[in-house]
Order: structure tokens, then C-alpha cells, then sequence
């Protein structure tokens, strides 16, 4: 995969943790660039995504991958966001795209799972299509660590998020079902659970 930069600074520090990667759509055809110089305009550091998918499948990074962004209020300082540049679900090519993102960040923090912004806050974004085709191809191993994962985010979802943030926490919960459910099907027989 190539990793397209863009010459610009940012401002923003680093994450406290990674223990998500959030999927967006920019819900409009434009450029970074724009993007970025809108983000500015409301006070942010800098483009709020940590990556980027254009209309040809072409990858971006922006900035630093372990710094925190202005995608998701509320999880911005645990979880990265990819942002998809398409009007509602992304083509094929942006697909190829998207799942090369999610495999490098993934070799960075490790197999956490993959939200949709409206998993997170309620949102229509990242548009009408499911992202468990991002999912790629993880080793065996992988997917025992990406459960192990799970099952630690089931345990702080339910000592924290039930009582302060019930509707999301529902939500985060579907979504842990959901990969659980996925992983454990793509599993080969025999598998250690
Ligand atoms: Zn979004």
C-alpha cells in the first residue's frame, strides 16, 4: 500500500490508548486539503481524521498515527478515525482502500475492533453499507487477540458505560456482538476459545 502525506503541520498530542478504530464517510466530494482548512476554521489542530480514503482508493495519513483527532466526540483520546471521501457507501476501490488503512493501523495498536461513528453518537454517518467488509484478512491469532480485546471493552462498558451513557453503551454492545459473532464463525474448527 502506498501512504500518501500531506505537507502540512498539525496540533494535536497523542492518544492516551487505542482501543478502537472509528469509520467515517466525509458525506461530500472534496479534497483533504479543504477539509483540513474546515477543521481549522472551528478550532481544531488540524484535519480530525488520523486517515484518509479518496475517491480512487488512494490511502492517506495524516499526521502522526497515534495522535488524537476531532472525529468522534466523546472517544477522540482512545480510538482512531478513518475517513472515507464518498456521499453515502464507498466503491469497491474505496474498499480495497479502507481495508489497507485498517490492516496498518491494526499493525500499529494491535487487532482493535472497527465502529461506525453511529455506533458511537448518533450519526448518519458513515452512510448506508456495513463495514464488516473492512474486517480483512487477520491470522487465527489475531482474531484470539481481537476476542481477548473484546471481551476486556465488555467488561468497561459494563462498570462504566451503562450508567452514564445507557444508549451507547447498548450500541458499543451490539457492535461487540456483532464482531464476536463474525470471528468466531471465520474461525477455522479446532480453535482454542
Ligand atoms: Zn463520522
Amino acid at each position: 500500500m502506498k501512504l500518501n502525506t500531506p505537507g502540512w503541520p498539525d496540533e494535536y498530542g497523542r492518544r492516551i490508548d487505542t482501543v478502537g478504530i472509528v469509520i467515517h464517510h466525509t458525506a461530500a466530494l472534496t479534497t483533504w486539503e479543504a477539509i483540513d482548512r474546515y477543521h481549522r476554521s472551528k478550532g481544531w489542530g488540524g484535519i480530525g481524521y488520523n486517515m484518509g480514503v479518496s475517491g480512487d482508493g488512494s490511502v492517506w495519513l495524516f499526521g502522526d498515527p497515534l495522535s488524537w483527532r476531532a472525529h468522534t466526540l466523546g472517544y477522540n483520546g482512545v480510538m482512531a478515525g478513518v475517513a472515507i471521501m464518498c456521499l453515502d457507501a464507498p466503491n469497491d476501490t474505496q474498499i480495497d482502500g479502507a481495508r489497507s488503512a485498517v490492516a496498518y493501523l491494526r499493525s500499529l495498536y494491535g487487532p482493535v475492533p472497527l465502529y461506525r461513528h453511529s455506533d458511537l453518537v448518533a450519526t448518519s454517518c458513515p452512510g448506508r453499507w456495513d463495514i464488516s467488509v473492512l474486517e480483512g484478512s487477520m491470522t487465527p491469532n489475531e482474531k484470539l487477540e481481537l476476542l481477548d480485546h473484546l471481551s476486556q471493552l465488555w467488561g468497561i462498558s459494563v462498570e462504566l458505560d451503562m450508567i452514564r451513557h445507557p444508549a451507547e453503551a447498548i450500541r458499543i454492545r451490539e457492535r461487540l456482538i456483532a464482531i464476536k459473532q463474525l470471528l468466531l464463525l471465520d474461525l477455522p474448527t479446532g480453535e482454542p476459545l
